[in-house]
Formats: C-alpha cells, sequence, structure tokens
C-alpha cells in the first residue's frame, strides 16, 4: 500500500505525519526548538535546527510506524511561510540566522516605502500589504547586513529560500534549489498575476534575481529526497501552511472557506482562479497552482484567538487549562451583556487599529468571572465572523458552510456560537490536521496515487456538523452588541 510522508514545519516544532491511501493518519512525531529573541521586536530561528528536528521527527514516524521505506509514494512539505533563509549554495551552510516571520526588525524600511506611495503597486502586484512580515525585506536585510552577503550574492554563491525550500534543499541533498507558488506569493517580489519574481519589485528591494528559487506547481515532481539511506523518494507537494490547509479541508471549489482556530485565527476563501483584489486591507494570495491552474484565495487572520483562553488561564487564572472555559462559560446562560474585546495588540482585518487595546463592557454588579470567560469565548467567534464578513463583500460569494480546524474547535460551544453568529453551518472534519493532510493531499496527486481531486473527496470526512439555532432578531442584536463594543475599544485609543 502506498504511502505519504507530510512535513510540517511550523512556528515552534517540525512535525512530521504519515499517511495511507486513504488518508488515514497511521504516525506522527513532533519535535519542538529553539526561538531566539536577540533584541526586542527580532525572532530568529537556527535553519540547522529546523532542519535537524524535521529530520529527527521524519526518522521517528518511519521507526514507530515500522515501515518499509520502499512503501513511501511521495513527500508532501508544508511550513511556517515568509520566514527567511539565506545559505550559500557551494558549502550549503546558511549565512546566518533564519528571519522569521514575527520579526519586526524591517518595519521603519517598510514606512519609508509606504511615504514613497510604494503600497499600492505592491498591493497591485503581490496581493499582499506592504509590512515587515512579508520575506522581502528580510532578505535585503540579510544581504545588506551580513558581511560579504553582496559580493557572495553577486558571484552567484548565495541562496534564499523560505522553509519550504531549505527542506527541498536538504532532503534533495542541494539538488534543488525550489520553492512552490504558494510560497513564493508571501515573499512581496511574486507578482500573482504573471506568476513570476517580477523585475520592478527585485529592483524596488534590491534583490539579484540569482538569489531566487524556481517557482514550481503546487503539486507535481519537485525532486527527489536522496536522504534517507537506501530509499529515493519524490517530493511531490508544497505549500505554505495556510494554504495547506484550505487545500486539507478540501475547500477546492470557488466560494469554500476553512478557518483555523489556534493562538490565532487564520480564514481563507477560495476565489477560483481570480486574484480578488480587497477593498478590506485582506490579503490577495495563490492558493495552489495544480495541472496548470491556479487557484486563488482571500486571507485574514484574527490576532488573539484561542489566546484570549490563554490569558483566562494564565493571567486572570480562572481556569486551569485551555477545555476548562466550556464548563465554565457553560455555568451561565449568557453573557449578560458582557463584551470582551480581545485587542490586546490592535486589531486586524476589517477594523484595522494598531493601537486598539483590550476592553470589557457591559459589567454590572451581577457580572462574574463566568460572565466575562463566556464573552472572552464568544470574542473568538466574533473576531471570525467580521472576517468572513469582510470576505463575503470582497468577493461578493455567500458561503454556504465554514470548514473549522485547530485547537479550539475542540469547544462545541464555540463552534455552536460561530455557526449562530454567522447564521450557517459550521463543519468540523474528523481528522483535523488538515495543514499535513493538504501537504498529503498535494503530494499523493502531484505522485499520481490519487487521479484527481474528485477521488481526494471519499477521504475527507466531517465528524460534526453545527446548524444555527439563534432567531434572526436575537443573532441581530448581540452582533450589534459586539460592533458597538468594537467601536468603543477604538474610540478609546484614538483619543490620546
Ligand atoms: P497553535 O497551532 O496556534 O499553537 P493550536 O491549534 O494548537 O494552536 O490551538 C491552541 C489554542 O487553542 C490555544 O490558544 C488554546 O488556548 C486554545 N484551546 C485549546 N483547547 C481549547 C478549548 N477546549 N476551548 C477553547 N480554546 C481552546
Amino acid at each position: 500500500m502506498p504511502l505519504i510522508l507530510a512535513l510540517d514545519q511550523g512556528t515552534t516544532s517540525s512535525r512530521s505525519l504519515l499517511f495511507d491511501e486513504k488518508g488515514s493518519l497511521l504516525g506522527m512525531a513532533q519535535k519542538e526548538f529553539k526561538q531566539y529573541y536577540p533584541q526586542p521586536g527580532w525572532v530568529e530561528h537556527d535553519a540547522h535546527e529546523i532542519w535537524e528536528s524535521q529530520f529527527a521527527t521524519l526518522a521517528e514516524v518511519l521507526a514507530k510506524a515500522r515501515v518499509d521505506t520502499h512503501n513511501i509514494a511521495a513527500i508532501g512539505i508544508t511550513n511556517q511561510r515568509e520566514t527567511t533563509v539565506v545559505w550559500n549554495k557551494i558549502t550549503g551552510e546558511p549565512i546566518g540566522p533564519a528571519i522569521v516571520w514575527q520579526d519586526r526588525r524591517t518595519a521603519s524600511f517598510c514606512d519609508e516605502l509606504r511615504l514613497q506611495g510604494k503600497a499600492l503597486l505592491l498591493q497591485q502586484k503581490t496581493g499582499l500589504i506592504l509590512d515587515a512580515y512579508f520575506s522581502a525585506t528580510k532578505l535585503k536585510w540579510i544581504l545588506d547586513k551580513v558581511p560579504g552577503a553582496r559580493e557572495q550574492a553577486a558571484a552567484g554563491q548565495l541562496a534564499f529560500g523560505t522553509i519550504d525550500s531549505w527542506l527541498i534543499y536538504k532532503l534533495t541533498k542541494g539538488a534543488v534549489h525550489a520553492t512552490d507558488v504558494s510560497n513564493a506569493s508571501r515573499t512581496l517580489l511574486f507578482n500573482i498575476h504573471t506568476l513570476q519574481w517580477d523585475p520592478e519589485l527585485l529592483e524596488l528591494f534590491d534583490i539579484p534575481l540569482s538569489v531566487l528559487p524556481m517557482v514550481l506547481p503546487s503539486s507535481g515532481i519537485v525532486g527527489d529526497c536522496t536522504i534517507i539511506p537506501g530509499a529515493r523518494i519524490p517530493i511531490a507537494g508544497v505549500a505554505g501552511d495556510q494554504q495547506a490547509a484550505l487545500f486539507g479541508q478540501l475547500c477546492t471549489e470557488e466560494g469554500m472557506v476553512k478557518n483555523t482556530y489556534g493562538t490565532g485565527c487564520f480564514m481563507l476563501m477560495n476565489t477560483g482562479q481570480q486574484a480578488i483584489a480587497s477593498q478590506r486591507q485582506l490579503l490577495t494570495t495563490v492558493a495552489w497552482q495544480i495541472d496548470g491552474k491556479t487557484t486563488y484565495a482571500l486571507e485574514g487572520s484574527v490576532f488573539i484567538g484561542g489566546a484570549v483562553v490563554q490569558w483566562l488561564r494564565d493571567e486572570l487564572k480562572v481556569i486551569h487549562s485551555a477545555p476548562d472555559i466550556e464548563k465554565l462559560a457553560a455555568s451561565v446562560k449568557s453573557t449578560d451583556g458582557v463584551y470582551v474585546v480581545p485587542a490586546f495588540t490592535g486589531l486586524g482585518a476589517p477594523h484595522w487599529s494598531a493601537h486598539a487595546r483590550g476592553a470589557v463592557f457591559g459589567i454590572t454588579r451581577g457580572t462574574n468571572h463566568a460572565h466575562i470567560a463566556r464573552a472572552a469565548l464568544e470574542s473568538i467567534a466574533y473576531q471570525s465572523a467580521d472576517l468572513l464578513h469582510a470576505m463575503q463583500a470582497d468577493a461578493q460569494i455567500q458561503i454556504r458552510e465554514l470548514r473549522v480546524d485547530g485547537g479550539a474547535t475542540a469547544n462545541d460551544m464555540l463552534m455552536q456560537f460561530q455557526a449562530d453568529t454567522l447564521n450557517c453551518k459550521v463543519v468540523r472534519p474528523i481528522i483535523t490536521e488538515t495543514t499535513a493532510m493538504g501537504a498529503a493531499f498535494l503530494a499523493g496527486l502531484g505522485a499520481g496515487i490519487w487521479k484527481d481531486q474528485q477521488e481526494l473527496a471519499a477521504h475527507w470526512k466531517t465528524a460534526r456538523v453545527f446548524e444555527p439555532q439563534l432567531p434572526e432578531d436575537a443573532r441581530a442584536q448581540l452582533v450589534k452588541g459586539w460592533q458597538r463594543a468594537v467601536k468603543a475599544a477604538i474610540a478609546w485609543a484614538d483619543d490620546r
């Protein structure tokens, strides 16, 4: 039976998962690696540690599942996006630490570009917002600041890659320097319409073309993994984590949406063959390219999702563990008009207020910790609903269901409330490892284990559907209260 190995390289840990041809999960191994914070606002990884942790989990999952490596028909890769590595092509050694997506060191350079009026050009070409988050300014920083980097680059000796490229390079023992379209579309250097590195943007960021990887489809043979003794396994699927999750949820038709409820929430809508320019500061991104067909997505995120539950646990100390929130929240019938706006680090789309801070509204003499816990939990759903409404408005698409994954989807109360606030079905699949599943699906398609996307449908199964149950007027009243709370939180921040 052919097996697929999915490598899921995340921000805090590397994981390897083994799937069979029915899409069943046979085994998993996970290893954390170190985060470096050398200065305020800086976040770095050691590319060696990323590779070593990834390889260790790969070896562990194969050993635990006792599989013959000859049965592994394909490898899929999914990864933390935007994180930037530069290595020397001759020695294979990184020339410095990897700069992680969260790193803010290039924020002031982004401000300069904004003052020069470059934001619109960048949005039109890349679908992204001009921000330090994306790879281009990180790559420029490395080339400018690492001694000798510009000279080595000019001599054609350097390679840039996001983490997928770095893993591909290591897995193929340096034979392949490539990335896929979904990862390329997070660099601020890639034109999502022409699907090529954009010469004007390379000039803007002063990036030589010679350092950039070849851009390949998300599904199809990239090269052979030759690092596992005695085996030669095709790497046949690659996508950034959120795009992989969209595929893993089989949101393969236009208008399908997934939301991941982790520390933050990440929502993506498949917009088919159209790259829709957002009027509401959502990102436009390549979802994947398969068989020559490019699919686009709109993307938005909630900064504080499950993190608000961690706040209740670690700071307010009203629960011992995250799952406890369900019981505490259920101990009251409603929030009694209390709203928590968890704008701890500002508010993202569609509100965009960097200065907003958290607030609790509607407190009365009878308000207790359970009301606040319930309101905090509900805030995850309200923020996600705001995001979805922005997406629907940008895309002019009304969705029929929301597919969900991530740690906080274990919370039935939250999922029901999400269905109620959206007035649409919320669907939770059996396998919630959707990111790895997406990488496995892309690789299995790329290696010919599955014939086409229709065949995958049999391998994605619903665990539970949450149907909206709230009458329209009750829903409208709740949502109105939330909107007032957000407005008030922003007004408080603006009146400085
Ligand atoms: P990440 O990938 O961002 O680390 P996970 O998908 O592992 O996140 O989900 C962890 C998040 O989900 C945490 O923020 C945690 O507070 C939240 N969480 C976990 N279980 C529950 C639960 N039962 N109810 C609500 N939130 C939960």
